[in-house]
């Protein structure tokens, strides 16, 4: 038995850590003392649900259905059936036809391939990533501003930060070593401003806190940034920036209205005297503002902040591999290392290293790939990792689209509300399962490396990707070195990465040569009242869970701390309404309805509903409407507008 170090499966954080495995269980677990992420400590989800993704319920043998019902099936003939299928839609109806999902805790080996079987074997264009469900507005919104879709801070460096903006994150439950950081800042003398609808356990930390309206971060983002350049309290180097004339012209109408955003002007400059007064500055922000209409607007307007008091912009990315799914080309209008489609050396990278033509245009995004479902348009897909059932906006909608697809693969470690639609099932491997590598919230690559054998005849992505390519007559690498070998070729951020190089030290932050400063204008945004729909949602994770749970809700030790999903408002909200806690409530949309069990909390601002994500299959998202932000297609998950009311 010996102890193997890799690196955490659950958040972006990237911890590195030792696991002991005998047989097919993980038999020892301890954080990396020296890694310069871990410290010697995991949180709750690194402890409890790494063991728990080789427990009960993993599938073991592929699933083919017949008559009905998924029946076990060889690898043989799941792959033949797989092949067959993508064949008779390429005929009968085209590439345009097949869709590709992939997902953010997969290793950017299977990333990288996925896009490459895709683009290069399959064909089509319509290949995205779980990050569209996400914090795929990063993309768009830093690259038009600091050239570089990633963060600029190292984790290192937040407890040596003088001030910092945290905007719609939840970070010490769900990036406990980031969150960490924040701490040692926060002792250190750091100056913090947290805007959010929610009191989380950040608040805390918080010099000032603003209670924002969910799903109207763009309005005060906007009021900072005039007040930042009203105040001259930006660098001067600002003036010479690109976009600076233009961002000053667009920004007559930006003025914090409380009623309407939940912050007023006396906040907005108390905000940017606290900002602009310790430096270095690092602004920080996660979902809370990434998944809204207005999103990629937001992101901008944040990197404006920044750019403009010379501060660090750090988005606070939630899954283990969001940031390297993104970089291997898991969206659908980029290809790996960002490179634009509609740039012809770009497109002649990728077609020449996969021997392949690409499409001048974008495919369809994982959103509209679910739509697509539903009308028709789109006859196959295949999900790879991502329980899109759960994750996906619109659950309902996307749940009867995804049954009447001709034909839908899923490959995943559990029967998912996916797979369970699925034609054929694939098993595939946990991270303790497979060698690769993430990449972490601050572009770390590190080595993901194989603890114990595969679980019953599971497979990694990587190896059903290799057995798909070569059923459709191609061949491609089943190494991981041998990826990451064509990854470091091709993609600039990982040139020279190997996992020889990788092995030699804590992982390899990939360089941020093109970063740069322009400065963007956006308009201002339309905030939109409906009587009937009063409340505004607030949908987030709570710590004890990550993403739709399809592992870390295994864990008994997790579902033991909320063994049932609830939803939170203030008090005044329900005694106004006569809800009672402890009794079940329905919240309404104008998409659905979710009951659930009432709790009370102060920390959830009047006229805001507090709807933890995810619970046991109860999804939040359907609530929400296909409705997305229109620069980046990430769904208005936050501030969709609901009611509340007992029920009868
Ligand atoms: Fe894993 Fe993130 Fe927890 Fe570290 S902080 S142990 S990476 S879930």
């Amino acid at each position: 038995m010996s102890k193997v170090l890799t690196t955490c499966g659950y958040c972006s954080c990237g911890c590195g850590l030792y696991v002991e495995g005998q047989g097919r269980q993980v038999t020892g677990l301890c954080p990396s003392v020296n890694h310069p992420v871990s410290g010697g400590r995991l949180c709750i989800k690194g402890w409890n649900a790494t063991p728990s993704v080789l427990g009960a319920g993993r599938l073991t043998t592929p699933l083919l259905r017949k008559n009905g019902r998924l029946e076990p099936a060889s690898w043989r003939e799941a792959i033949s059936f797989t092949a067959s299928s993508v064949r008779r839609l390429l005929t009968d109806s085209g590439p345009q036809s097949l869709g590709v999902i992939g997902s953010a805790k997969t290793t950017n080996e299977e990333c990288y391939s996925l896009v490459k079987l895709a683009r290069g074997v399959i064909g089509t264009p319509n290949i995205d990533g779980a990050c569209r469900f996400y914090d795929a507005a990063i993309i768009p919104g830093l690259l038009q501003t600091t050239g570089v879709a990633a963060s600029q801070a190292d984790l290192s460096s937040i407890p040596q930060a003088g001030s910092m903006l945290i905007a719609g994150s939840n970070v010490m439950d769900q990036l406990a070593h980031v969150g960490s950081r924040i701490q040692d800042a926060a002792r250190n003398g750091c100056r913090i401003v947290v805007v959010d609808p929610r009191a989380s356990r950040l608040a805390p930390q918080a010099t000032l806190f603003l209670h924002s309206r969910p799903g109207t971060d763009l309005a005060w983002t906007r009021a900072l940034v005039r007040e930042i350049i009203r105040r001259k309290l930006f660098v001067d180097s600002a003036p010479e920036m690109p976009g600076f004339e233009e961002l000053c012209a667009s920004l007559d109408d930006a003025i914090a209205v409380k009623p309407a955003c939940g912050i007023g002007p006396d906040e907005i400059a108390e905000a940017a005297k606290i900002l602009a007064g310790d430096p270095p500055a690092v602004v920080m922000f996660g979902l809370g503002v990434l998944q809204q209409a207005d999103a990629t607007a937001i992101v901008k307007m944040l990197a404006n902040v920044a750019l403009l008091l010379g501060a660090s912009v750090m988005p606070l990315r939630g899954q283990n591999n969001a940031q390297g799914s993104c970089d291997l080309g898991l969206v659908h209008d980029r290809l790996p290392g960002y490179m634009p489609l509609a740039d012809e050396a770009s497109r002649k990278v990728w077609e020449s290293a996969w021997d392949c033509e690409l499409p001048l245009e974008p495919g369809m995004s994982a959103v509209d790939m679910l739509r697509a479902c539903g009308s028709g348009d789109l006859k196959g897909l295949m999900v790879f990792g991502e329980n899109v059932a759960l994750s996906a906006p619109n659950s309902t909608e996307s749940v009867s689209g995804l049954d009447k697809l001709s034909f839908l693969s899923v490959s995943d470690l559990y029967l998912t509300e996916t797979a369970d639609l699925a034609d054929v099932v694939f098993p595939a491997c946990s991270f303790l399962e497979k060698d690769g590598t993430f990449t972490s919230v601050e572009r770390r690559v590190q080595r993901v490396r194989k603890v114990v054998e595969p679980i019953g005849e599971s497979k990694s992505d990587l190896e059903i990707v290799a057995d798909l390519a070569s059923a459709l007559g191609n061949q491609m690498a089943r190494e991981p070195a041998d990826v990451m070998a064509e990854i470091s070729a091709h993609v600039p951020q990982y040139a020279g990465v190997s996992y020889e190089m990788l092995d030699q030290s804590w992982g390899h932050q990939w360089p941020l040569d093109g970063i740069r400063a322009r400065l963007a204008a956006v308009p201002a945004p339309r905030i939109a009242e409906d009587d009937e729909y009063p409340f505004r949602l607030i949908a987030s994770r709570i710590n004890y869970h990550q993403q739709t749970g399809t592992m870390a809700a295994r864990s008994s030790v997790l579902a033991r701390e909320y063994p049932e999903a609830f939803v939170e408002l203030n008090e005044a909200d329900a005694e106004k309404l006569g809800l009672r806690p402890g009794r079940r409530i329905r919240i309404s949309s104008k998409s659905a309805s979710l009951d659930r069990v009432l709790a009370l909390s102060s920390n959830v601002p009047v006229g805001s509903v507090h709807v933890p994500h995810f619970f046991g299959g109860d999804s939040a998202n359907v609530l929400v409407s296909y409705e997305c932000d229109l620069d980046s297609g990430v769904p208005a998950f936050k501030g969709c507008a609901v009611k509340v009311e007992a029920i009868a």
